[in-house]
């Protein structure tokens, strides 16, 4: 695999750990939110061996408790339960984010041990996905990966990106109600930086207010809802 990024040092994408974090390239989604163009659109002038990355990961050891694997969509590369695998090799904890549409590679992942959390991107209600992410979408995939991780013993979070346009209360509460029982579900506010579609510059998320409501509607859905 070559990475399209690497940051060497993290605080707040693996919870509770000092991380690093790794790009990967390509996604099969579009979302038009989407806060890595050069990475989904494959044009980014950034490439990284996996040498180079394992030498950086060699000269961490003790300094790094983990590595977050995140993209575009790690889980479209045939090549990383290999990369998983490297990682944990070396004694770093392992966390992927990813839009779950490869089901097969977490319950592989979590079964050989290879990966320690998962966050899963919940996108939109399962009914209106395709539409949201601009792609076709398998959502038996989806909701297969749901549940794998809800019945995987191992961390995890779900966590949607809220953008007022795209996603009414009802559509929040939906979410709830497909991710019912989840341990943590996360919102999180879309803030209008760089992103895939110019058009989404202007687009706004809720209120403060109105997140500390969602946040008590989910609570009853959800052992754990946080805002971001
Ligand atoms: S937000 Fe994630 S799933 Fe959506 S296009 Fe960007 S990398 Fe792909």
């Amino acid at each position: 695999m070559v990475f399209g990024g690497l940051e060497k040092f993290t605080l707040i994408d693996y919870p509770g750990k000092i991380a690093c974090m790794v790009y990967t390239i390509g996604c099969n989604f579009r979302c038009p939110y989407c806060h890595n163009p050069e990475l989904v659109d494959e044009t980014t002038d950034v490439h990284i061996s996996e040498r180079e990355f394992y030498d950086f990961l060699d000269a961490r050891k003790g300094m790094l408790d983990g590595v977050v694997i995140t993209g575009g969509e790690p889980t479209i590369h045939a090549d990383l339960p290999q990369v998983m695998r490297e990682i944990k090799t070396r004694g770093f904890l392992v966390k992927l984010d990813s839009n779950g549409t490869h089901p097969a590679i977490l319950r592989d992942a979590i079964r050989d041990g290879i990966v320690d959390f998962v966050a899963m991107d919940i996108k939109s209600p399962l009914a209106t996905y395709g539409a949201t992410v601009a792609r076709p979408v398998d959502t038996e995939a989806i909701r297969e990966s749901i549940d794998i991780l809800m019945t995987s013993g191992i961390d995890y979070e779900f966590r949607t990106t809220i953008i007022k346009s795209m996603l009414s209360p009802e559509d929040l509460e939906q979410i709830g109600r497909e991710i019912r029982g989840a341990k943590t579900y996360v919102l999180q506010k879309f803030v209008p930086t760089k992103i895939l579609n110019p058009q989404f510059r202007n687009k706004v998320t809720y209120s403060d207010e109105e997140f500390k409501q969602f946040q008590k509607i989910l609570t009853t859905y959800v052992d754990q809802c946080l805002i971001r």
